[in-house]
């Protein structure tokens, strides 16, 4: 396995391999950029079939940080942190406990807090430990899920403005895959402004909740590319967007949580060869980090929500710049972040 010259590298600053022997923790923290400040990312615990998918992602994912931060305004570099295995079975207090003592030998150059398979719960075990623990009851804010359902609410309606030109969503239906922490929120901003929902999950009683709650429509996990829809709002797994399911949206807008849409960069231009408007992923679900950057013993939560609901605002920048230059809006968010990174001298 290649690591300078791992495809997915591009000038990261540090990658540390960690491994605790007595509790089984396996795990890489990627620390791509600190310019704008510590690295802050989210820890994802998942059952990776090898060492160079989890290196694969955790490096994606930290690079999706930095432009996250940078177009969100934040005072943050990009970081990431993936622990190997599934977090059903393998968790514990001495995994989590393991895990913090690396994240505090970083000395408060990586900030860890929750992602996919880690929770609120983890990130308090992890608080005893280090300081470099964000998203938790203590620092203020607490989950960073509802807030990063608000921005991706926030984005859609940018997304239907630009594309449908509709300001309300009053009768829009959207597709949404996966009704987990970001998904559920989701759906309740979406009914409450009268879109119709077509909703999957793998776990039926997601999905029996979303029915009743919202009088959503259940359709198979499989059957959601081809659900008919304004809107398609994948809220749980990366790479959805890839050469299979491409052919089969039927929507015009692809909007949603989930990180690592794109199975590769390519496919931001075959979206886009398609008519379809896809919100990058790293702008329309900087919701919860917004909302943690915010944390501290003055955390406002009025103030995080003005902040979070910027993200319409950012995106509208990002597709108008991706019409004028005739870009793809994936093409078009990197540049902008690039702008606003560069804008900061290196050794600040
Ligand atoms: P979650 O684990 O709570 O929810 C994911 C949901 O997707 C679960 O209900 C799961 O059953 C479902 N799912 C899994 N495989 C599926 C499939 N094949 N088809 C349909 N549904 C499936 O995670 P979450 O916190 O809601 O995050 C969702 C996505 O958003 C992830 O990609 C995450 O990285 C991203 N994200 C989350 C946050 C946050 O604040 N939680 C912030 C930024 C990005």
């Amino acid at each position: 396995m290649q690591i300078f010259t791992h495809r997915e590298f591009d000038a990261h600053e540090q990658v540390v391999f960690c491994h605790d022997p007595g509790s089984g923790l396996k795990a890489i923290i990627a620390i791509h950029n600190t310019r704008r400040g510590p690295s802050l990312g989210g820890c994802r615990m998942w059952p990776y079939a090898s060492e160079d998918e989890a290196l694969t992602d955790v490096l994606r994912l930290s690079r999706g940080m930095t432009f996250k931060s940078a177009l969100a305004d934040l005072p943050f570099g990009g970081g990431k942190s993936v622990i190997i295995g599934n977090s059903r079975r393998d968790k514990s207090e001495a995994l989590f406990r393991a895990l913090a003592g690396f994240v505090d030998s970083l000395g408060g150059r990586y900030i860890i807090a929750e992602d996919v398979g880690v929770t609120v719960a983890d990130a308090e075990i992890m608080e005893k430990h280090t300081a470099y623990v964000a998203g938790t009851k203590a620092g203020g804010s607490g989950d960073p899920s509802p807030a990063t359902a608000y921005g991706v609410y926030m984005g859609i309606k940018a997304a239907a403005a630009h594309r449908l030109k509709r300001e309300s969503l009053q009768g829009i239906r959207v597709a949404v895959q996966g009704l987990g922490q970001v998904g559920s929120h989701l759906c309740r901003y979406l009914h409450g402004e009268g879109a119709k929902l077509s909703v999957t999950d793998i776990d039926q009683r997601s999905i029996e909740r979303a029915q009743a709650e919202f009088g959503a429509e259940a359709v198979a996990p499989e059957a959601i590319y081809d659900t008919p829809a304004e809107i398609f709002a994948p809220c749980a797994l990366g790479a959805v967007i890839n050469d299979e399911t491409l052919t089969r949206l039927k929507a015009s807008i692809v909007a949603g949580s989930a990180n690592n849409q794109l199975a590769e960069a390519r496919h931001g231009a075959a979206l886009a060869q398609r008519n379809i408007l896809y919100a990058p992923d790293y702008v329309i679900n900087a919701g919860g980090v917004i909302n943690i950057s915010h944390e501290g013993a003055n955390y406002r939560k009025d103030e995080a929500v003005k902040h979070v609901a910027r993200i319409r605002d950012t995106l509208s920048e990002i597709f108008r710049r991706a019409d004028s230059e005739g870009i793809p809006t994936s093409q078009a968010a990197d540049a902008l972040a690039l702008d606003r990174l560069n804008r900061i001298p290196a050794a600040a």
